[in-house]
């Protein structure tokens, strides 16, 4: 089988696939998952993708708590994720016997890593960064060649695999994605680290899925780690919290790939036309009961 001529069938018109810098917008239909498969298997490559799944101490009452979406997380994770290659699952919470073991493919391994956690969900969601800063640098390293990023609150749904895989990517945000650029919902305030001009800005990127390789990831979390202590200083905390300084980190660091809404969606959006998978999709939950 010719690559070129089974090309000709791998190609979108109607959206964009490639960023002004030239970094691939990643799509159905744009690429050769088996010639990517096989790239990826000669190197040997491994695969970390990191979870967490903390609550703050003190619970009213009987609330949810977010390792309950471990378990749907890694199953569908195992029947969608990276089929085929090596893959380390890191869950970080504070809560470990509450993490079941699961039975994984050959290859293929879960790691519990305990953390702790913080009152306000907007600390815990922002303290991921710290976090994964310090398991680049320590652990990670030796581990993996890549990490993926993600919100434990989800599911896959369809196939996520090495072509998601780039030195430094993020992911368009599903419920920004076709708004105008003044529409985006960076942060709009000078004193803080995160602020973004109106007439500045590539993509809106969603908080709950990047990755790269260890070094980009360690240095992209060190960033918005800092940005975010910097801005703690000065009592300020950006509008949407790790998202609004992810923003920041990738307007002056461009993703060497992007990754389009099929690998981050929510089943309340719809499912427009340009919209030919759904790999990954959000899990409901009610908000004031899990988080407060
Ligand atoms: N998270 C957590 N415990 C909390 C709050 C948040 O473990 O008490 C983690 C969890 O991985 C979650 C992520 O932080 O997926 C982001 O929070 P959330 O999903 O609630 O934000 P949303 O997607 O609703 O904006
Ligand atoms: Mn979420």
């Amino acid at each position: 089988m010719s690559v070129i001529t089974s090309f000709s069938s791998h190609r979108r018109t109607d959206v964009l696939v490639l960023t002004p810098w030239l970094a691939p917008i990643v799509w159905n239909d744009t690429y050769n998952l088996a010639v990517l498969n096989a790239q990826f298997h000669q190197r040997n490559v491994c695969v970390g993708i990191t979870i967490f799944a903390t609550k703050k101490r003190k619970m009213k009452g009987n609330s949810r708590i977010y390792t309950v979406f471990v378990p749907t997380f890694i199953e569908t994770g195992e029947k969608y994720f990276m089929v085929g290659h090596k893959v380390n699952y890191y869950v970080f919470t504070d809560r470990v016997s509450d993490i079941p073991i699961m039975e994984m493919a050959e290859g293929r391994q879960m790691r519990v890593l305990r953390v702790p956690t913080y009152q306000r969900w907007q600390d815990v969601s922002m303290r991921r960064m710290e976090m994964l800063r310090d398991y680049s640098h320590q652990r990670f390293r030796g581990e993996v060649d890549y990490l993926v990023c993600v919100d434990v609150d989800m599911r896959f749904s369809d196939e996520v695999g090495v072509e998601i895989l780039s030195d430094l990517f993020g992911t368009l945000h599903p419920g920004m994605y076709g708004a105008k650029r003044e529409h985006y919902t960076y942060e709009r305030n000078p004193q803080s680290e995160a602020y973004i001009p109106f007439d500045e800005g590539d993509f809106y990127y969603a908080g709950g899925y990047f990755g790269g390789n260890i070094e980009e990831i360690y240095k992209l979390t060190n960033f918005c780690h800092d940005a975010m202590m910097a801005d703690k200083d000065k009592n300020i905390e950006a509008v949407w919290h790790d998202e609004s300084y992810l923003n920041k980190y990738f307007l002056y660091h461009k993703p060497t790939k992007v990754l389009s809404p099929e690998y981050l969606w929510y089943n309340g959006f719809g499912t427009p036309a340009f919209l030919r998978r759904k790999r990954f999709l959000a899990v409901w939950k009610n908000h004031q009961e899990i988080r407060n």
